[in-house]
């Protein structure tokens, strides 16, 4: 009852809403709109959430008044945003416990959910490399990292740890702890795997995880869940001790990036959309129950790739977008993306409902954890752009009706041995030219249901391939789904298990598509949903 009142009262708002955008536009008023932004947010807050974070230098600039404060939640109520993260420290700052406790009372009291975060930049002795990382292979760096988080647990029930819990210092001290092979945590020495620098970070930062995050934060508060929030680079994750598998099971929650950008900025460029997908999808399946959220932000992006990512987060089955962050988002392009995210809201909400009802279906797309791309990076990311509607796996997907693998396979064994075995099943597979490559004289790659794609060391240079080239590849490959699409490249597709389906158009000018025979217009940036 209570459960059906709501969704009717929440269907009512979005109409409401909806009716109100379409009659005013753009030249609508924020505020005039703001209420039922809010209400809808609150009533769908258990199906996607938006939320923003304070970094802790914003706690000191923004929530340490109670004129900041009032700004920052009438921001928050505008933009549908019902959960704040509130920063403990960044880059070597460390909130005042005052401010943090006052702010997070304050948005308690108007109806917020609040949680911590605490970001590892400039913790201690610097890293060889990135200049804010740290070593920590160092004693007195790993206590002060624990200080922090006994710090933000003793105020926070949850706290998020933003994507620079990593290293990839490689000072002497560092160097010579990965050729003896051993780990030394608070005291205690463990073994590690190989010598290589990702056998030594992977450990390292499991073990760190474990005693001087989990272990120390749950010893001030037992009720305290700590989520680590994966980057968007999934390709090195291990390279700098982002190990997917044990940090996942070891850890509350986990996050994911989808800050994907735009492809073409000189700065934050080189990643196409598509990419926030694939990652949320991949790491949602490792992750399961565990995984929260996105996480995208304002850098180098225009309205455009804004609201993309927005959408690919939602696509991705997320279950809340969290906006990095206020501060950012106040300058620069933030406000304009923003405006155009408000704009927005209603549909991503009811497309996050839709999404979350639903399974995917698709080329299943083969990743194992800690993986090497070789000279295929991301490629998946490309792939994706292709029309091809990609099923992220990290174990071998014996049961898929289709399948791609490239180089990344590889880390897998047992390999050779399970792809032969797909191949003789009949089903269509699509293999990469490097691939194919390293497998010559181990697995027959000549039957006709093996498409060879010509990824060439490029993988961007698949975004050229022309449409009687992706046509036909797609011809195969979504035969076993009974489905067949049509389309140039740099335009996605989303298949669900009860036939529902999404296209989406990242190319700046309208495509003419055709799915299973009938022909559709998409409009520049846009995409078409249907649900069954
Ligand atoms: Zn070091």
């Amino acid at each position: 009852m209570m459960r059906s009142t709501n969704k009717a009262a929440a269907t009512w708002v979005l109409r409401a809403i909806a009716v109100a955008l379409a009659l005013g536009g753009p030249s609508l008023a924020a505020d005039q709109r703001a209420p039922g932004l809010w209400d809808l947010a609150k009533a769908k807050s258990g199906i996607h959430r938006f939320s923003t974070l304070f970094t802790a230098q914003q706690v000191r600039d923004h929530l340490s008044t109670e004129g900041g404060i009032d700004a920052t939640i009438d921001w928050c109520r505008k933009t549908a945003v019902t959960k704040v993260y509130i920063e403990v420290f960044r880059s070597g700052y460390q909130a005042r416990r005052e401010s943090l406790q006052h702010a997070k009372e304050r948005f308690q009291a108007a109806g917020f959910a609040v949680s911590g975060c605490v970001t590892t930049t400039d913790v201690g002795r610097r890293s060889t490399g990135w200049k804010t990382i740290s070593c920590y292979t160092d004693k007195a760096t790993q206590e002060r990292l624990q200080q922090v988080f006994e710090y933000a647990a003793g105020l926070f029930d949850e706290v998020m740890i933003d994507d620079f819990w990593f290293t990839d210092c490689q000072c002497p001290q560092c160097d010579a702890a990965r050729q003896a092979k051993t780990v030394t945590v608070g005291g205690r020495t463990y073994p590690v795997a190989g010598d290589a620098w990702e056998d030594y970070r992977c450990e390292l930062m499991v073990r760190l995880s474990q005693q001087r995050l989990l272990a120390a934060a749950r010893r001030v508060n037992p009720k305290v869940r700590l989520i680590i929030k994966y980057p968007q680079w999934y390709d090195q994750f291990h390279e700098r001790g982002y190990e997917v598998l044990r940090e996942t099971a070891d850890f509350d929650r986990i996050w994911v990036g989808t800050e994907t950008r735009d492809y073409r900025d000189q700065r934050w460029g080189g990643t196409p959309q598509y990419e926030a997908y694939f990652i949320t999808r991949w790491l949602g399946r490792i992750g399961g129950a565990k995984c929260g959220g996105g996480w995208y932000d304002p850098y180098g992006t225009t309205e455009h790739t804004y609201l993309e990512q927005a959408r690919q987060t939602v696509l991705g089955g997320a279950r809340e977008s969290m906006l990095f962050c206020y501060g950012s988002l106040l300058k620069d392009t933030g406000p304009k993306n923003i405006e155009t995210l408000r704009r927005n809201i209603p549909e991503l909400l009811q497309v996050a409902e839709e999404v979350g009802r639903r399974r995917i279906v698709g080329v299943a797309a083969y990743k194992p954890a800690n993986s090497h791309p070789e000279k295929e990076p991301r490629v998946f990311d490309f792939v994706g752009m292709l029309g091809l509607p990609l099923a992220p796996c990290h174990e071998f997907p014996a049961d898929a009706p289709a399948a791609f693998f490239s180089v990344h396979a590889l880390k897998d064994p047992d390999l050779p041995a399970k792809l032969t075995r797909f191949i003789a099943s009949g089903k269509p597979v699509l293999v990469t030219d490097g691939l194919a490559g390293q497998l010559a004289g181990k697995v027959r790659l000549g039957s006709a249901n093996v498409q060879i794609l010509p990824v060439k060391s490029s993988p961007k240079s698949l975004l050229e391939l022309p449409q009687t080239d992706l046509d036909g590849l797609r011809a195969k490959l979504l035969a076993p789904l009974g489905r067949s699409f049509k389309a140039p490249a740099r335009v996605a597709l989303y298949l669900f298990g009860d036939g529902s389906w999404v296209i989406e158009n990242f190319n700046d000018g309208p495509v003419a598509v055709e799915l299973d025979g009938k022909p559709r217009q998409v409009t520049p940036r846009g995409w078409v949903v249907r649900w069954k």
